[in-house]
């Protein structure tokens, strides 16, 4: 089993996250990773969109195998202040993953409602990409409005040992839900092992 959203190359392989522009020639190099591409909403406010959205546009033609992220929205009180900011950064990564048929990966703390209101309206005007939802953290009923989208979700040691933790994943189908590591690589054995006694499962994946 592969690692859904990561930050370091790792011998699992997986989708590589870049977090800032400067990170994607590293990530695109990096072998045996899926590279993603794409700036994390806690650098929208200083981030040049108009040359992101240029430059993904070009990475994304140049490099078939690659997909976009990490990009979304971050409410929480330390970010909050740049939600205009990340919301234009994140329809540039959702439009360009939407015309390039990539899948965009997704931070959504603390927005996960705004986050499934733009991707409605996107679903209305039929330009809605494949999406993950990393470090999903949201209800069961969140998840089902997701879910009618089409949008996977993954999470890690973070997010496995809420207390909700059952009552938010052990419902969510087997092929949408999967393990992260995102900034603790090591983590990576014990997400999947969390998640496979979450589902009462004792198959090896
Ligand atoms: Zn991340």
């Amino acid at each position: 089993m592969m690692d859904y959203h990561t930050h370091h190359p790792g011998s699992y392989g997986g989708f590589l996250c870049s977090v800032q522009r400067s990170d994607w020639d590293r990530v695109a190099e990096a072998s045996g990773m899926i590279p993603c591409f794409g700036v994390h909403p806690w650098h929208a406010a200083e981030a040049p969109v108009t040359q992101i959205a240029y430059d993904l546009d070009e990475y994304l033609c140049r490099f078939p195998q690659a997909q976009v992220g990490e990009t979304g929205l971050d409410a929480t009180p330390r970010y909050r202040d740049s939600l205009n900011q990340q919301e234009v950064l994140l329809q540039v990564h959702l439009g360009a993953a939407f015309r390039h048929d990539r899948l965009a990966q997704l931070h959504g703390a603390g927005a996960w409602a705004r986050l499934l209101e733009l991707l409605r309206q996107r679903d209305r005007c039929g330009t809605l990409p494949r999406v993950l939802l990393h470090a999903w953290n949201g209800s069961h009923e969140l998840a089902r409005e997701f879910l009618s989208l089409g949008a996977l979700f993954s999470v890690g040691v973070r997010e496995l040992s809420h207390p909700k933790a059952a009552e938010r994943y052990a419902r969510i189908p087997a092929d949408r839900l999967f393990a992260e590591s995102d900034d603790a690589p090591e983590s990576f054995p014990r997400a999947i092992g969390m998640l496979t006694m979450l589902r009462g499962d004792i198959g090896t994946h």
